[in-house]
């Protein structure tokens, strides 16, 4: 059943860059609404457990160390259709590819540094919300 949830991050390329701010306007502005929100950081172990799935893939190492290369923002988002609306609007994953004034058009430089993590099913966006915020943390 859709919760109308979805889970973001945006990553450490974006904090890095000084484009929290914007991102969490482009998300607002979006229609969203921001239900769950942390400035934190994951180790080299928990990057690697969030990314388990992806254990086989041949960039799943740069991509553990990248995610764990500096500080993170995490959120829990909601609006109607979140999952599908908020690919939409971060765009490809590979920035290049991203349609103009997606958010990893506008902030990513390159399809591992690509600026925000978006979930890609109502089950993921439930375990990926679980996996940082517990319910006291969320509204
Ligand atoms: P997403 O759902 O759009 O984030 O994309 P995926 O679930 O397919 O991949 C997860 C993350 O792994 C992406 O956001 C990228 O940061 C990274 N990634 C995906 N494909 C590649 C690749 O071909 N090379 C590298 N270096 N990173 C990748």
């Amino acid at each position: 059943m859709a919760t109308n949830r979805t889970f973001t991050m945006i990553k450490p390329d974006a904090v890095a860059n000084g484009h929290t701010g914007a991102i969490l306007d482009d998300i607002i502005k979006g229609g969203f609404k921001i239900v769950a929100l942390k400035y934190t950081s994951l180790s080299d172990a928990k990057a690697g457990e969030f990314y388990a799935v992806h254990a086989e893939r041949p960039f799943y190492k740069d991509l553990v160390s990248f995610m764990s290369s500096g500080p993170i923002v995490a959120a829990i988002l909601e609006k109607e259709n979140a999952i599908e609306d908020f690919r939409t609007l971060i765009g490809a994953t590979d920035p290049a590819k991203a349609d103009v004034g997606t958010i990893r058009n506008k902030y990513a430089k390159s399809i591992d540094a690509n600026a925000v993590h978006g979930s890609d099913s109502d089950e993921n966006a439930q375990i990926e919300g679980n996996f940082f915020f517990s319910a006291f943390e969320r509204f």
